[in-house]
């Protein structure tokens, strides 16, 4: 047997593959070593002796037994080979000592080496030092980790591979969150093509990109960007995948506007000022001009700047100067400041100022720049500055309104002529001082009133004042101040105008004596009066004196008025009151209290200087006077009152008035002073009247009825209400007591309706027996003036079913002597509901009685005044017998009142007067009594 070919053992290797194994190995460039599962070495080839610092194999087996001991970290071998026991082959990097302890890095490829029975035996590495490799990789990753721009590898396709920590700054995700995932994720939807389109640019071998953009941060936020793209290539060339830095363009651009916007500034700032700049080199020649030097000349901007050009520019007028100054610049370095004109191409003229400054080097002159402002519209303002001025000038001197101007202390600097006319003061007397002596009097200086004014925060004032003339006649004019400031809003002086408003003073002055004046005898009025009375009350209050008045009322005025008609009547109340202002003392107030009424008022005056004050007035009117042809006597009656502490206006001419009463009561032409009988006789009517207030809620009243027979068959026809007050302490008051007192309050209106409603009650009940009969109710003045009085009437007829016909309305011939057209149409609507009209009191009054044919009434009731004068005064008789004749020839009915005797009741019978009312045939009685006569059909026997 060949020893050689035996000399292989069935379980070992033959020696010759051992060597030619060895051979192979060492010729490896790759380290290649193989351990025991253990790690003990079994083998390992040059390569990766020398890898590790080991002069051969022998050398490296003879230092180290075991691989683990070449680990920098052994326990990081037990990880791998538990690994590799797992994987079958894997592929690490591992830190290795060598020889002298230095670190190598390692890319080793393990596989594991098993038996035939596929048992473990060995582990075999292919190794391959990285070391190099690695360092380089660390130190760019250290660039690119410490890198301030984003850097970012991705794949072809836009997959993120790599992210440095700035890529997190920059767009806010992690490495952890964006590798893996598409470059999409932080690019606004706008930029997807862009970016897809530049990665398909570069993978087709395009250059390296570079574009501004924008990406998406991961709060949403847009970043600008500036990005360089490039490809990474494999060393084979072939592109693995793509590297991207991204800088953050945000400040870049800030900057960049802001740059842009400073020179924008600086053009916005030359185009608002028209300050256009040059600049001319004077080696070279070139002249170089800025936007707004070609705006101001109106120039095209394509246009080469040259000093030609700019002299075909300027005025004719100007160009001998333009030349001389600009070659003295270029030549001599003389600056210049020059203000021309320029005709630009479209032939507008413009006025330009240029200025320029030479600079010197080495005392010759290289440039000569300097700037031309367009100053047109300047002077233009100047010019119609001037213009205004100039108009202002003329405005004025001519102005119709006077007009001053004057400094902040007031004195006038400047006047028109219109201020010399107004006061009637030439300049010289106006100008210069203040106008104290001119002004009234009673008026505060002016600039003390517009000082206060402006120190109040005004610049205006506006007064009406007097000023004096030279002849000392006052003038009015309105004042109107204007403080002017300058610009800067400091006070400049003062702008006064002054308008003569005399006139309208006057007639203001007119109206106002109007309406505190009577215009018939210009004297005081009522109003007037009382505001005088008011000023004597506190001025002897103060003074601790008295003050009188007087109230006057002349005697028969009406009779004059009736029958000499009004104009005598007017010339009458002239005179009186010319009398009466003759007879009081200076000071003294005579006014007109309303018609026939005067009062007077005098001050600080005692009871009986009062008296003596009435007794003048009265002898001054006892004189007689004529009155157109006619020569009159007039009397007056004269009440007074002398005013207390507690007195005011309305208490003294109520209790004048009261005094004036009784004067009349007892006789006229006669002075009566209040006292303490009228006192507690008005203290009475003033308790009255509050009684009053309350009688028709408290039920006080009752309504009697007076029985009216007819006289040709003594039959009842009808009864007259009269009201009766029940008062809880006075017993039965008198209705001549009451109803005056009620028609003053007013509180005959409810207590009027209340009667009525009484009346048309009783009425319908007895007519229920006797439809023929009729009740009359008295109506007041006041009652007829409630608007649409009628409709109240219809309402308490409707109410208590009364027949219209049988309510007879008995109204006083003192109503026809007022308005006659309202009370006219008020009884056609009274007529209208059906009841009838009487006029009462028939007789007494003092109009004609023409008004019994105007208006639509239907009977007249004879005033017992005449009636009882029957049979012993034959004028009386004739009276009354020419009423009745004069109502039979008018169709009314008549009715004589108050027959107290047969011999009356005969003498009526005799003159065929219809009916008749009086005591004689029945008292007043109540609406029971009246059922009781209406029931039982009682008839008076008359003959
Ligand atoms: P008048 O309308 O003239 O009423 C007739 C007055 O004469 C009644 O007085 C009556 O009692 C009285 N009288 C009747 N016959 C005689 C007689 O033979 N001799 C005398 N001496 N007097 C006689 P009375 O009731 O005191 O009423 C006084 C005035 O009060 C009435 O005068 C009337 O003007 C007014 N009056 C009464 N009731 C009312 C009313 O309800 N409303 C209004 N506005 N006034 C009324
Ligand atoms: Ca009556
Ligand atoms: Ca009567």
């Amino acid at each position: 047997m060949d020893t050689s070919t035996s000399a292989s053992d069935p379980g070992g290797v033959r020696v010759e593959d051992e060597l030619r194994y060895r051979r192979l190995l060492d010729g490896m460039a790759e380290g290649v070593v193989e351990t025991t599962p253990s790690g003990d070495l079994i083998s390992s080839n040059r390569a990766f002796a020398a890898m590790l610092g080991y002069d051969s194999v022998a050398d490296l087996t003879a230092h180290v037994a075991n691989a683990a001991d070449l680990y920098a970290n052994p326990t990081r071998r037990s990880v791998e080979v538990r690994r590799l026991a797992a994987e079958s082959s894997t592929t690490a990097e591992m830190e290795f000592r060598s020889k002298v302890g230095r670190a190598v890095w390692v890319r080793a490829r393990s596989t594991v080496q098993r038996s035939e029975s596929g048992e473990v035996v060995g582990h075999q590495a292919i190794c391959e030092d990285i070391t190099l490799t690695r360092q380089t990789n660390q130190q760019l990753s250290a660039i690119v980790e410490g890198s301030a721009d984003a850097i970012i590898g991705t794949t072809t396709d836009g997959i993120v591979t790599s992210w440095n920590r700035a890529a997190e700054c920059l767009f806010g995700f992690t490495a952890d969150e964006i590798i893996g995932r598409s470059v999409a994720l932080f690019a606004p939807a706008d930029r997807a093509v862009e970016q897809a389109q530049m990665r398909e640019r570069l993978i087709a071998g395009g250059p390296q990109e570079r574009l501004e953009t924008l990406r998406r941060h991961k709060n949403g936020r847009l970043v600008e960007v500036l990005i360089t793209a490039s490809t990474a290539i494999d060393s084979d060339g072939h592109v693995v995948g793509l590297s991207v830095i991204a800088h953050d363009n945000t400040e870049r651009r800030k900057a960049l506007i802001a740059l842009q916007s400073s020179q924008q500034r600086l053009a916005d700032a030359q185009r608002i000022a028209h300050l256009g700049s040059f600049e001319f080199d004077v080696a070279s020649g070139q002249l170089r001009w800025s936007d707004e030097y070609y705006r101001i000349l109106g120039l095209e901007r394509s246009r080469e700047p040259s000093v030609a050009l700019f002299s075909s520019l300027v005025h004719p007028d100007h160009l001998a100067e333009v030349r001389r100054v600009w070659t003295e610049a270029i030549r001599d370095g003389v600056p210049f400041d020059i203000e021309i004109r320029i005709v630009r191409a479209d032939s507008v003229e413009r006025s330009v100022r240029a200025q320029a400054v030479p600079e010197f080097a080495d005392g010759i002159v290289v440039t000569v720049s300097g700037t031309m402002m367009d100053d047109t519209d300047r002077i233009e303002a100047d010019r119609v500055h001037r213009a205004a001025e100039t108009r202002f000038e003329i405005g004025f001197e001519q102005a119709a309104i006077g007009t001053v101007i004057s400094d902040l202390d007031g004195v006038p600097t400047r006047v028109n002529p219109a201020v010399c006319s107004l006061l009637e003061r030439p300049e010289a007397e106006l100008v210069g001082r203040r106008w104290t002596e001119y002004s009234h009097p009673d008026e505060t200086p002016l600039g003390q009133l517009a000082m206060a004014r402006m120190k109040a925060g005004h610049d205006t004032y506006e007064d009406e004042r007097r000023y004096l003339r030279p002849d000392g006649s006052t003038v009015w004019a309105s004042v109107h101040v204007t403080l002017v400031r300058d610009e800067s809003g400091e006070p400049q002086y003062f702008f006064t105008q002054l308008q003569d408003i005399t006139e309208r003073k006057q007639m203001e002055g007119e109206l106002a004596h109007q309406a505190l004046h009577d215009s018939l005898t210009g004297l005081p009025n009522r109003v007037l009066l009382t505001d005088r009375l008011i000023h004597s009350l506190a001025g002897a209050q103060r003074r601790g004196t008295q003050v009188g008045v007087l109230f006057l009322d002349l005697d028969n005025f009406k009779v004059v008025n009736d029958s000499l008609g009004h104009t005598a009547g007017d010339n009458l109340l002239r005179h009186v009151s010319e009398r009466l202002a003759d007879a009081i003392r200076p000071g003294d107030t005579v006014a007109r209290f309303g018609g026939d009424e005067f009062v007077i008022v005098a001050d600080d005056v005692s009871t009986l200087e009062t008296e003596q004050i009435a007794g003048r007035v009265l002898k001054a009117l006892s004189q007689p006077c004529m009155i157109g042809t006619q020569e009159m006597n007039v009397t007056a009656s004269l009440g007074i009152a002398i005013a207390d502490e507690h007195a005011t206006p309305e208490s003294l001419l109520r209790d004048s008035d009261a005094a004036m009463y009784r004067a009349k009561d007892r006789g006229r032409g006669r002075v009566e002073l209040f006292d303490d009988v009228l006192r507690s006789k008005a203290e009475r009517r003033m308790a009255t009247e509050s009684a009053l207030h309350r009688a028709l809620e408290r039920e006080e009243f009752k309504v009697h009825y007076q029985p009216i027979i007819d006289l040709s068959t003594g039959q009842l026809v009808g009864t007259e209400a009269l009201l009766r007050w029940q008062h809880p302490d006075r017993g039965l008051v008198s209705p001549d007591e009451f109803i005056p007192l009620a028609e003053q309050t007013g509180l005959i209106v409810p207590i009027g309706a209340w009667v009525l409603e009484q009346a048309c009650h009783q009425l319908a009940a007895w007519r229920l027996v006797n439809p023929l009969l009729t009740v009359a109710v008295n109506l007041s003045v006041r009652q007829m003036l409630a608007p649409d009085f009628a409709g109240v009437v219809q309402d308490v007829l409707g109410r208590t079913g009364a027949a219209p016909d049988g309510l007879c309305l008995e109204l006083t011939e003192s109503l026809f002597m007022e308005d006659i057209d309202y009370f006219g149409s008020t009884l056609a609507d009274l007529k209208a509901v059906g009841a009838r009209l009487a006029i009462d009191d028939f007789g007494t009054g003092y109009s004609s009685l023409s008004y019994l044919q105007r208006f639509p009434v239907d009977a007249v009731k004879i005033d017992r005044a005449f009636v009882q004068a029957l049979g012993s005064d034959p004028h009386d008789s004739a009276l009354v017998a020419a009423i009745i004749a004069m109502a039979a020839a008018l169709s009314l009915e008549v009715t004589a009142e108050g027959v107290e005797s047969r011999n009356q009741l005969d003498i009526l019978r005799r003159l065929d007067c219809h009916q008749a009312q009086g005591f004689f045939l029945a008292r007043p009685m109540t609406a029971a009594a009246i059922a009781e006569l209406v029931v039982t059909g009682y008839r008076w026997i008359i003959d």
